[in-house]
This record gives structure tokens, C-alpha cells and sequence, in this order.
């Protein structure tokens, strides 16, 4: 069975993808970055999604000899230019220190009102093979920021970005609901053919 290796530490993100290839039909074993602890984490040095994804995927490719998969997401706001964007994990100093990220965030869009509030998460996944070749796909969830968080699944911004449609944040979903419709599912699902392609 042909190996694929996924640019992350979190097992979740290894499970949802796994789910979606095999929902697929792929007959793929998917490990993650984990199954290589000798591989160092590639710095995201890109200035998009998608010059980060392409580089942490071709970064494993290179180290594993496998085809390699990566993605990079966050939250783009349109009043603020597509702010976070690639700093969103990052925007309060901290990385990953979501409650921080979260109510800076809010306390800059204080004074904006709701019908300007548009926002939206993006996702672009890469697939690297181990001959340099890469293909890189797109994925987003657009909606409006709440002034206040409700809800208390997911992570990250979930609790203040209500998808276009519905009336709960993405943090009030249940986690089948929101990896129906996120940036990341739409990404990695619309990978599915791609690899499909790749691996002949
Ligand atoms: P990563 O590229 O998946 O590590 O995501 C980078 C950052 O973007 C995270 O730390 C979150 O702040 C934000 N982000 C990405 N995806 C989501 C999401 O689905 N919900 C909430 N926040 C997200």
C-alpha cells in the first residue's frame, strides 16, 4: 500500500484527512510527521498559505523519501486587508495562544459594525512528491465576526466566525458539521483527486 506522510504533530488533523481519503476510496496508509521525529519542522517562511504549505510539504518529501502532504489555514478579515491571514496563529505575539489572538482581534474591530465584519478562513494543501513535483489546492469558509465569542468547540477563532447561512459561530458546530463546510475538509477534498492522479 503506497505511504503518504502529512506535514503535522496533530493527530486530529491526521484523522480528519485519513477519513476523507478513505471516504474516497484511496487505498493509502497516511502517517503523520510524528512516524519521523528525526525530521526537523519546516520554518514558514512564505508570505501565503500557499508558499507556506509548498514548502513544509516539500521540505518532508525531500526528508522521507514519501509523497508528502502539508497545509496552512487562518483567518483573513476583510476590513483589516486580509488580516491575520498568515500571521493568525501568531497575531497577539504568542503563537497558539488562541484566547490572546482571539480578543485582540476583537478589540481592534470594537467600532466595526456587523455589515462589515465579512471574514473568512482559508486553507491551501500541498502534495509534494519526493521528484520535486507539487500540486496546490484551496480551500474557505466565509461568514461574519461576532463582537462577542459563543460556543465552546474547536479552536482558534472558531468562537467569534459564523458561517455565511448559519446563525452559530463555527465553535457551536458539531465537529461533522464544521469539517463539512471548513476551509480545511473543502482543501483536503479537493486533494482527493489530485492524489489520486499523483499515484498513478
Ligand atoms: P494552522 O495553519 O492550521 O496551524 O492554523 C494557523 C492558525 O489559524 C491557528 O492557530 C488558528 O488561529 C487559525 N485557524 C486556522 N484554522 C482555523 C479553524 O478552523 N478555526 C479557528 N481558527 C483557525
Amino acid at each position: 500500500m503506497q505511504r503518504l506522510v502529512l506535514a503535522t504533530r496533530n493527530a486530529h488533523k491526521v484523522s480528519e484527512l485519513r477519513a476523507i481519503l478513505a471516504d474516497a476510496g484511496l487505498d493509502v496508509e497516511l502517517v503523520g510527521a510524528d512516524a519521523f521525529p528525526e525530521v526537523p519542522d519546516t520554518k514558514e517562511t512564505g508570505v501565503s498559505f500557499a508558499e507556506n504549505a509548498s514548502l513544509k510539504a516539500h521540505a518532508l518529501a525531500q526528508a522521507t523519501g514519501l509523497p508528502a502532504i502539508a497545509d496552512d489555514s487562518g483567518l483573513c478579515v476583510d476590513v483589516l486587508g486580509g488580516a491575520p491571514g498568515i500571521f493568525s496563529a501568531r497575531w497577539a505575539g504568542r503563537h497558539g495562544d488562541d484566547r490572546a489572538n482571539l480578543d485582540l482581534l476583537l478589540a481592534q474591530l470594537a467600532d466595526i459594525d456587523s455589515e462589515h465584519r465579512a471574514a473568512h478562513f482559508a486553507c491551501a494543501a500541498a502534495l509534494a512528491m519526493p521528484d520535486g513535483t507539487e500540486h496546490v489546492v484551496e480551500g474557505r469558509l466565509d461568514g461574519t465576526l461576532r463582537h462577542a465569542p459563543e460556543g465552546d468547540g474547536g479552536f482558534g477563532y472558531d468562537p467569534i466566525l459564523q458561517p455565511e447561512g448559519e446563525t452559530r459561530t463555527c465553535a457551536q458546530l458539531t465537529p461533522q458539521e464544521k469539517n463539512a463546510i471548513s476551509h480545511r475538509g473543502r482543501a483536503f477534498r479537493a486533494l482527493v483527486p489530485v492524489i489520486r492522479e499523483a499515484l498513478g
